[in-house]
Order: structure tokens, then sequence, then C-alpha cells
């Protein structure tokens, strides 16, 4: 489609980025280009639609926060910001997931969602799922349900989709 294409034409692979052997998907020649960066919101926001109605849009730190806030606006939901450990001022919630090296934590005000909202997920690129289960795991710590994950690029080879089962993960483009 004209979406995949114009994807493919702007998001730039980066070899051996951040360290030998990975190839980082780098979405910032999308974002700069004005009719590129309103097609993908588009296509954003018609699969968000397809996650029925949709309470809150979660938005990972940092890349998630591009996207989220947008696709809330036009679901007429409102944006709830996961952060890194520290980053939060009032009581948050807080989850910690496996890295390639060590692990890191998510942390989500603890007020942020009203118990029973339906979340939408968003972030850029889903790799091997650990960063969307550990927001899931947030929503639920919040007694808040996941009724979709949604992002820009699925990295095939790392399995992420299988982890996210049964919710899965949308997404525009596959690689
Ligand atoms: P996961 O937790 O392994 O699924 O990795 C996903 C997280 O790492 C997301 O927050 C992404 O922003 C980031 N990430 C992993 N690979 C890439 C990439 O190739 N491009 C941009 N972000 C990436």
């Amino acid at each position: 489609s004209d979406l995949t294409e114009t994807i493919d034409g702007l998001v730039r692979p980066i070899e051996d980025w951040p360290e030998p052997g990975v190839t980082f998907r780098d979405i910032t020649p999308l974002l700069a280009d004005p009719a590129a960066l309103a097609a993908v919101m588009d296509g954003l926001v018609e699969l968000a639609q397809q996650a029925g109605p949709i309470d809150a849009v979660l938005g990972i730190e940092a890349r998630g926060f591009l996207f989220g806030p947008s696709v809330a606006l036009r679901l007429d939901a409102g944006f709830v910001p996961v952060r890194k450990a520290g980053k939060l001022p009032a009581t948050s919630l807080s989850t910690s997931y496996e890295l390639e090296y060590g692990a890191a934590v998510l942390e989500m005000h603890v007020d942020a969602l009203t118990p029973g909202a339906r979340v939408l997920v968003v972030d850029d690129v889903l790799a091997t799922g650990g960063t969307m289960l550990a927001a899931a795991d947030l929503v639920q710590q919040a007694g808040a349900t996941v009724a979709g994950n949604l992002v820009l690029i699925e990295l095939l080879a790392l399995g992420g989709q299988a982890r996210l089962a049964p919710v899965g993960c949308a997404s525009l483009r596959t690689y």
C-alpha cells in the first residue's frame, strides 16, 4: 500500500546500533516529513479504532510520547505517560522487566487510570515485547484492562507478538 511504501522509504535502518549485530529502525526521517507523519497518524488511528472503545491511551517513554497524544486526541481519550524509573513526581506504580543486559523499571502514577478503564498502549517499535508486557503489568496493577497494543513497526524475528497473546499488537508495518 501507499502507507507501506511511505514507511519503507522513511524508516532508516542503522546497522550495529546501539551495539554490534543490532539493526535499529530509525523513525526520525518519517517524523520530519509532514505528509508521511499525517499518513502514519491516520493509519494508527484506524488501527486504534479496531480495539473498541478506549478510555485512555498509554504512551511509553520516549517514542510512545511522539504518537500517543495524537492518537488519544482523535479517539477522544486521555493520555497517560509511562516513564522510566524516578521521573514521575507523584506516587507511582512500578514494574521491572528484563532487558538484554540487566533489568529496567517502568512507572506510572497510581491514580492515572480509573479502575475498569479500557487502555490502548502505544509505542514506536515492538521487538521482544518486554516493554509492552511491562506496561500491561502497570495497567493491571491499576485495576484497568489492556484493550489493545499499537506500534508503527513490529520486528517479527523477536517474537513479541506471541508474548502479547491473547490481546496481541497491531502494527502499520512488519520487518
Ligand atoms: P522490546 O521491549 O524488546 O519489545 O523493545 C521495544 C522497545 O525498545 C520500544 O520502547 C522501542 O522504542 C525500543 N526499540 C527496540 N528496537 C527498536 C528499533 O529498532 N527502533 C526503535 N526503537 C526500538
